[in-house]
């Protein structure tokens, strides 16, 4: 997802850690290596902030003769739900907004007759910059995973007999109590893979920036460079 709530007051802009596109580049590369043993078949980009992590990841994901791993994008929106009184993932008083989604029935490069796609039996891995509260990581694996069974119950097999695995890649993991919990078994499982984990301060990544050039010096004089 994308999205800056704070308003440009000069003392807000200098508590934020700025994030240059090296800096992004540099911990895609980095974070490669463990996501190479995940073995994606499919990126899952969660729009907008996820979409370039996902492409500079594809480029080190790429093994000769072998075809590119194949990215996907939803775009989620996270609102404050004012009628909440309730405490779970849509109770968090958070509420998650589908923009996109992929569309299961129309996919063109579909080698099979019907030009369905699907999940079933795939290592997918949902890409975003940041995971603050977790509320929409929680809320794109939960839906994915809801569509999987779907499918797995379509074709008369079970989801745990259908080798389909979710794994999730951020660049940045905020320090803080989370709004809610990812599966315990994607957790422990080294599924979760964040590039880097940093206090809970507002992070400027360099695609939001209109001037990429005092953007990137300010990343630079905080070391967030390379
Ligand atoms: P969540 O609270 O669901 O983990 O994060 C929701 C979305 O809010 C993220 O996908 C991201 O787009 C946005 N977000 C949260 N924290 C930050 C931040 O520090 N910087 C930026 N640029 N976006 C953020």
């Amino acid at each position: 997802m994308s999205g800056n709530p704070i308003a440009e007051d000069p003392e807000i802009e200098a508590t934020k850690m700025y994030i240059s596109y090296n800096n992004v580049h540099e911990l895609c590369q980095k974070s490669s290596v463990l996501i190479k043993k995940f073995k994606p078949d499919l990126m899952i980009a969660i729009g907008g902030g996820g979409f370039i992590p996902a492409r500079i990841l594809r480029s080190f994901l790429k093994e000769p003769g072998k075809p590119n791993v194949r990215i996907m994008a939803i775009i989620l929106s996270l609102y404050e739900d004012l009628d909440s009184v309730s405490t779970t993932a849509e109770t968090t008083g958070l509420k998650v907004i589908r923009n996109q989604w992929i569309d299961y029935n129309n996919d063109s490069s579909s080698k099979v007759a019907d030009n369905n796609f699907s999940l079933v039996g795939k290592r997918i891995l949902i890409v975003d910059e940041v995971d603050d509260t977790r509320t929409t990581l929680h809320y794109a694996l939960n839906e994915l995973m809801k569509d999987a069974q779907k499918q797995c119950k379509e074709r008369g097999i079970s989801y745990e007999s259908s080798n389909t695995e979710f794994g999730i890649f951020v660049l940045h993991d905020k320090i803080k109590p989370k709004k809610v919990q990812l599966p315990e078994r994607l957790m422990s499982s080294g599924n979760y893979i964040c590039a880097k984990r940093v206090p809970d301060v507002w992070i400027a990544y360099p695609w939001e920036s209109t001037d990429i050039a005092s953007h990137t010096e300010r990343a630079i004089e905080q070391g967030n460079d390379i």
